[in-house]
């Protein structure tokens, strides 16, 4: 019996050109295909019903009718009810079960699915149908007053919340009343009686509370059911939910109606999850977890313990069988793992729901190579289902996810450098030394790293800094070793004086020696040692590597600036160096004494000694780079940053340089004052440092081509390629190309060598971009610095957007952060620019990027489409950037 005309919903008059529009599909009218119209729930609904899947019958209103809704000013769009009421009709005669009917009631779920999935955050209303005539109903049905009863007031519950908007407490209050007279905790104790009296009190509340009575009518329950699915398309959370997931361009909600079954009805009902294969192995082995006499929320409210699916075989074979046919018939249907629930109802199995099932990274390789294997997928389609972020996982340790749920977390900061990392806080470089020496675990605590700082961090476990972005120099160093670091930690002051680290919000003070646990992939710092679990790399990885490399256009190197780094890239399948940024090479042991004297020289004399002191340290790591990367290209970076950065800041160690150079300690202060700058990002560094100091480059040029005689003699093949950093002006390049040119030429005919070599130079200035047709006539290679790029293009300093980077992503101002994620549509066309001029004037021109953006995923993308050769990485993200190739590759065929 459909009663008509009670409903409080209105009915646009508006849209009566939309009347003969198809809004509502039952479930075997739709298809897979259809999630734009029916939602990822509804098209899936369909698509199992089409394949004979035991579905509970019901239909669809579509994706395309919510925004009618929207459009109508919050009304049905005319002809919206008729369609409803005729599906209503067809679903009961389906069911052999009827609305409010007195023998046998339909009772109907209503749940929301847009086109991509959004969990938990649009509504749903279980039981629908159910009033005081139809729960007698379901009492004589089932013969089980307690059943009906709580079927009806959790009934009332859900639709008091979510459509009368109720709120959830005041129903708890109502539930918890009961109990506490009755003596009782749980609600399983109440039995038919209190159940029913509690219907009586929640209806009471609403009409307390709304000053509106339950609705009494099915017809009336569905339409309003209906309308606050549509309503929570645009709840805050729904809202914040797309933002936070790039969700865009939807029309709306689906809202799907289906008959429900029970799992509560009796020991022969129950419900369960259960996957295809295990979702944090990939092994092929059906998973899952069931409850008898239980309903979904039962299982996910962790009340019962659920028992393991194979119990399932012991209590009930055939129901189980025929469970086992089921996934196998949907996973080779989807060809792909898949996550479903289901539903027994007295002995009857039901399938309610199935997706592509969310997996681990590991379970993610070996499904995809091993359903290659099986010849369910091919190649191309395997390399596509592994996310090359997920990869991150594999390559670094993690936090124990029971411990982490557990952890005390203080604070959070970037995500710097990926991996976990527990050890006692330290507060110097020095300190951390010292401890590494008994094998102590540290976390290197800084207000901000220094180059200096590179022993420190090399030592220690992991790095936490108050300031710097996601490319300050201990985000760049940490990533090149494969060291966690959280950075730009804005919740933290770092008191180095009196070693102690202070939570702002909380005002919590860790000293040094306690204990600190880093998730350098989230952010996130916890106070203590949480447990920590290894990495470990499968066969599948390797396979899923070469697979990869298949497909792939661009060429994979990376930044390395160390023999150790170099060969780690390598075993990840590097070719070549993109970067070696040279100053790096000068901090260890002794170099740093010859680099402070070369800085601190009065007079070129001076200088140059120093600089000869230089020469056999850069040429001894050239010489260990090029033999890692035999027959792979090597680009070598001359001298880049500023020059205060080498210089000693603290006044002991001054001490020990001005007695060690026998100078005075205010010759070194007033040199340092001197070096001082205001801004030096934009200072006295990069090619201005050759162009001021040509000796500079002279020895590194000298340097590297000596490095490369002596290993072609040795047959090593060595393909240099030197680099000029942060040129403007074509005239930069051509004053340092003519130095580079002079010294290695010398330097090749004194060792009567014949050796390829590249001159190129960095993009990394808006104006180089800008005037990349002129420069390209002068160098044979660019490689795009696009941190350098970012910050000079966007004018934020790489430095100090930590500051107010949380804010402009909070606003939406940035979506990403533009040092992680390359801002395509600003930076992006810079780069674009600087590749069309460049190749207008040198078809050949070899091109490649350097900055950390080379290792992200959507902006290998982009390097793909604007016809880069190469992009290059820290090591640990070479395997990321592969996979990233190939799905660019494949994508965009
Ligand atoms: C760059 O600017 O992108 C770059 C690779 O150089 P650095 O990070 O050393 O400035
Ligand atoms: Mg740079």
């Amino acid at each position: 019996m459909v009663s008509k005309n009670k409903s409080e919903v209105k009915t646009s008059s508006k849209n009566s050109l939309k009347v003969s529009t198809k809004m509502v599909y039952f479930f075997d009218e739709g298809n897979r295909d259809m999630k734009e119209l029916l939602g990822g729930k509804g098209a899936n609904l369909a698509e199992m019903t089409n394949l004979g899947v035991p579905v509970p019958a019901g239909f669809t209103i579509t994706t395309e009718t919510c925004h009618l809704y929207y459009e109508s000013s919050k009304k049905f769009p005319q002809g919206l009810k008729d369609q409803i009421d005729s599906n209503i009709a067809r679903l009961e005669k389906t069911m052999g079960a009827k609305f409010n009917d007195s023998v046998n009631p339909l009772l109907v779920s209503v749940r929301s699915g847009a086109a991509s999935s959004m969990p938990g955050m649009m509504d749903t209303i279980l039981n629908l149908g159910i009033n005081d005539q139809v729960v007698e109903a379901l009492i004589r049905k089932t013969k089980n007053e307690r059943f009906a009863y709580d079927t009806y007031r959790r009934f009332i519950q859900m639709f008091g919340n979510v459509v009368m908007e109720v709120e959830h407490h005041a129903f708890e209050e109502e539930l918890h009343k009961i109990k506490s007279r009755k003596g009782v905790t749980l609600d399983t104790e109440l039995d038919a009686k209190d159940l029913k009296e509690l219907v009586k009190n929640y209806k009471a509340l609403i009409l307390k509370i709304t000053k509106k009575s339950f609705p009494e009518d099915p017809r009336l329950q569905l339409d309003m059911a209906i309308v606050a699915v549509f309503g929570s398309w645009n709840n805050n959370r729904a809202i914040v939910y797309r933002k936070l997931n790039d969700i865009h361009g939807l029309k709306g909600t689906a809202v799907n109606i289906q008959s429900m079954v029970f799992g509560n009805m009796g020991d022969t009902s129950g419900t369960g999850v259960c996957f295809s294969r295990n979702p944090s192995t990939g092994e092929n082995k059906f998973y899952g977890e069931y409850l008898m006499n239980a309903q979904g929320e039962d299982v996910v409210a962790g009340i019962r313990t659920p028992q393991s699916i194979d119990q399932l075989e012991k209590q009930n074979v055939v129901l189980y069988k025929q469970l086992v046919g089921l996934k196998n018939k949907l996973e080779t249907h989807y060809k792909d793992m898949q996550d479903m629930e289901f539903t027994i109802q007295e002995g009857k199995l039901y399938i309610l729901q199935t997706r592509n099932g969310k997996r681990t990274a590991h379970a993610a390789l070996r499904i995809a190579v091993e359903m290659v294997g099986e010849k369910l997928i091919d190649k191309k389609t395997a390399i596509l289902r592994v996310e090359p972020n997920q990869l991150d996982q594999l390559l670094h340790k993690q936090i124990d996810p029971v411990a982490k749920k557990k952890g005390e977390l203080v604070a959070r900061g970037l995500p710097a450098s990926p991996g976990a990392a527990v050890g006692k806080i330290v507060f110097t470089a020095e300190r951390a030394e010292e401890l590494s020496k008994n094998k102590e675990k540290m976390i290197l605590v800084r207000t901000e790293t220094s180059p200096e700082d590179l022993i420190g961090m090399n030592v220690s476990q992991g790095i936490l800094t108050a300031r710097g972005g996601m490319t300050s120099h201990a985000a760049v160093v940490a990533r090149g070793m494969g060291k966690c670091c959280v950075s730009g930690c804005q919740d933290i002051e770092v008191d180095e004086k009196n070693k102690t680290l202070i939570i702002k919000k909380t005002g919590l003070r860790l000293k040094e020696l306690d204990y600190l646990t880093l998730d350098g992939s989230t952010g996130e710092v916890f106070k203590g040692q949480l447990n920590l679990m290894e990495p470990t790399l499968s066969g599948n990885f390797e396979i899923l590597m070469k697979w990869s490399d298949e497909f792939r256009v661009l060429k994979i190197r990376t930044n390395a600036d160390v023999p150790r780094d170099a060969k780690v890239a390598r075993g990840f399948g590097a070719e070549g160096i993109g970067l070696c940024r040279t100053e790096h090479m000068f901090f260890e042991g002794d170099r740093i004494k010859a680099m402070r004297e070369m800085i601190l020289a009065e007079t070129l004399e001076q200088r140059k000694k120093a600089l000869a002191k230089l020469l056999p340290y850069q040429k001894a790591d050239f010489l260990g780079l090029f033999k890692e990367m035999n027959g792979y290209p090597v680009t070598i970076r001359l001298l880049d940053p500023p020059l205060h950065e080498f210089l000693p800041k603290e006044e002991k160690e001054i001490q020990e340089l001005a007695k060690e150079l026998k100078i005075t300690t205010q010759k070194i202060k007033s040199i340092s004052e001197s070096l001082h700058e205001v801004n030096p990002m934009l200072g006295h560094r990069g090619c201005r440092l050759g162009i001021t100091y040509p000796e500079i480059t002279e020895m590194q040029v000298q340097a590297i081509m000596e490095a490369a005689c002596e290993l072609t003699k040795q047959k090593v093949v060595v393909i240099p390629e030197i680099m000029v950093p942060l040129i403007g002006n074509v005239k930069e390049l051509i004053h340092q190309k003519e130095i580079i040119t002079r010294v290695a030429n010398a330097t090749l005919a004194k060792y009567k060598v014949q050796l390829k070599y590249m001159i190129g130079t960095m993009i990394e200035v808006p104006r180089a971009a800008l005037t990349a047709d002129t420069i390209a006539q002068e160098a044979e290679f660019f490689s795009f610095g696009t941190n350098d790029l970012t910050q000079m293009t966007l004018g934020f300093s790489r430095d100090d957007i930590s500051k107010f980077l949380p804010e402009y992503l909070h606003k939406n101002i940035l979506e990403k952060d533009p040092f992680a994620v390359l801002d395509q549509t600003g930076v992006g066309q810079l780069i674009k620019m600087a590749v069309e001029k460049g190749r207008s004037v040198k078809k050949d021109l070899k091109l490649g990027i350097c900055g950390e953006h080379g290792g992200e995923p959507s902006s290998v993308a982009f390097c793909h489409k604007v016809g880069l050769n190469y992009v290059s990485c820290s090591p640990y993200r070479v395997p990321i950037a592969r996979l990233a190739a190939a799905h660019a590759a494949l994508k965009s065929k």
